[in-house]
């Protein structure tokens, strides 16, 4: 596999710091970060109390359903941790942001009379 030079267009080993036809200096682009839609954060639709469980599970690929199973039983088996990583997810995720209304209808005056 082969890299090409930015400038000139030549073909070069993947390895080549430099073009060997123009000199240009090859760089490689860094990965991209990940920044996905999965980002973690509380939704507001689907939640039950603060949206911790549906979060955990959209963000994860999570079926919410085991996520909140899991999360009561470490609340009453777990001696209260499950509760305390709740609290503390309620407090760090963010929330999601409210989604923009749908532009307002155009006004109509009552008619009648
Ligand atoms: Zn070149």
């Amino acid at each position: 596999m082969a890299i090409y030079c930015r400038n000139c267009g030549k073909a070069l080993n993947d390895d080549a710091r430099f073009c060997s036809a123009c000199g240009a200096q090859m760089y490689y682009a860094p990965p991209p970060l990940y920044t996905g839609a999965s980002r973690l954060m509380r939704p507001r639709p689907g939640r039950m109390i603060a949206g911790v469980c549906q979060g955990l599970a959209n963000s994860y690929a999570w079926d919410v359903v085991w996520v909140r199973v899991i999360t009561v039983l470490l609340a009453v088996f777990g001696g209260g941790s499950g509760l305390l990583a709740y609290i503390i997810f309620w407090v760090v995720m963010p929330e999601e942001p409210i989604a923009l209304p749908p532009p307002a209808a155009t006004y109509n005056p009552p008619s009648g009379s």
